[in-house]
């Protein structure tokens, strides 16, 4: 029998929602196989989160809230994940597959002398272990594999496994006691950028806008790219060319090395469509593709094209959304 642990992400004590496929994860091995879970939430300030975690059937909720943990601090956080891992007999440790749990499953999977999968998009039982499809190569081959060991820890993708329903009997909330003294403390937080008020990240939001080497400056991007994100409630992306040219920021980057998105709407605007960046966006339900070059490689991917100049067409559907 399956005993998973679910690791809750967060930003700043809002819950993210790509957690939720995670415990969709847990909760189709749990149907196929009996068992239960539990969901683990690292940080400080995170009651209202725990709380909208209780809704969705784990076993328990477990809360490691402390001001030692108030930055994300992949050392901190193994640890803590570690020794709840530990006392829960987990079998399984699951994140979604995001820049949190890239930088945080690992030391932990290390740390306990686990494997690890990332990127799974697919689990089936076999005997007594598990069979799961994870994808590779920037998306172009998905492999099947099994991993060795009592404890496994993945990372799975948001677009593969759906939120578990909502239940009316609320999961028992459990505190676990976090020894601040026995924390590593081999990084040191400095500080953060935040994102421009108002606009949802990329990973979360159902619209994302994105913008690709047509766009000249940044402030054309901010006009046309940010203008059109805001006019559809959506949020902003940008291709490796922009990055590198230093008109958007690194966290803005969609792709193979970037952030890996699945929403229900996403606008490529002036991106040719390389294979690096499709790695990023193709599990979008609808792509729309804006592009002067109607033999650009996106449009072979996109449900919806509209070829004409992105100077033109972007401004004038603005003005047709906003009416
Ligand atoms: C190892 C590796 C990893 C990579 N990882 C990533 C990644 O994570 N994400 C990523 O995006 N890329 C990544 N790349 C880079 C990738 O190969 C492409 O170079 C990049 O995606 C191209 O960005 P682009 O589509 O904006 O630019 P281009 O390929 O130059 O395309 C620009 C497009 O804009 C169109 N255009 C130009 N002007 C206008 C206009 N006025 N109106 C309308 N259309 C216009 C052109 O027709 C063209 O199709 C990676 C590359 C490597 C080698």
């Amino acid at each position: 029998m399956s005993k998973i642990l679910v690791i809750a992400e967060h930003d700043a004590g809002q819950l993210k929602l790509a957690t939720l496929s995670a415990m969709g994860f847990a909760h189709k091995v749990c149907a196929a196989t009996g068992g239960s879970y539990a969901v683990l939430i690292v940080g400080h300030g995170i009651a209202a989160a725990a709380e909208t975690l209780r809704s969705y059937a784990a076993g328990c909720v477990l809360v490691a809230d402390h001001s030692a943990l108030k930055e994300p601090l992949a050392d901190r956080y193994a640890h803590v994940i570690n020794d709840v891992a530990r006392s829960q007999q987990a079998t399984m440790v699951v994140g979604a597959a995001s820049t949190f749990s890239k930088d945080v499953l690992p030391r932990a999977a290390a740390l306990l002398d686990a494997g690890m999968i990332s990127d799974v998009i697919d689990v089936n039982p076999d005997g007594n272990d598990f069979i799961f499809k994870r994808v590779m190569f920037a998306g172009n081959v998905i492999a099947t594999v099994k991993l060795e060991g009592a404890l496994k820890f993945l990372t799975v993708r948001s677009a593969a496994f759906m939120p578990p329903q909502k239940v009316a009997a609320l999961s028992p909330v459990t505190s676990v006691t976090v020894d601040a003294g026995s924390l590593p403390a081999q990084i040191e937080f400095l500080g953060s950028e935040a994102k421009v008020a108002g606009r949802p990240d990329s990973t979360e939001a159902r619209v994302v806008i994105s913008g690709g080497r047509a766009i000249k400056n940044s402030e054309d991007f901010e006009r046309l790219i940010g203008g059109l994100a805001d006019v559809m409630g959506g949020a902003v992306g940008s291709s490796r060319a922009l990055v590198d040219s230093g008109i958007t920021p690194n966290s803005l980057q969609v792709g193979q090395t970037g952030k890996v998105v699945a929403p229900d709407l996403y606008v490529a605007v002036g991106i040719s469509g390389a294979i690096q960046h499709m790695a990023g966006m193709k599990d979008t339900k609808v792509i729309v593709a804006i592009n002067k070059d109607a033999e650009a490689p996106i449009f072979e991917v996109a449900d919806y094209g509209l070829v004409g100049d992105v100077y033109q067409v972007v401004p004038e559907l603005m003005e047709k959304l906003r009416k």
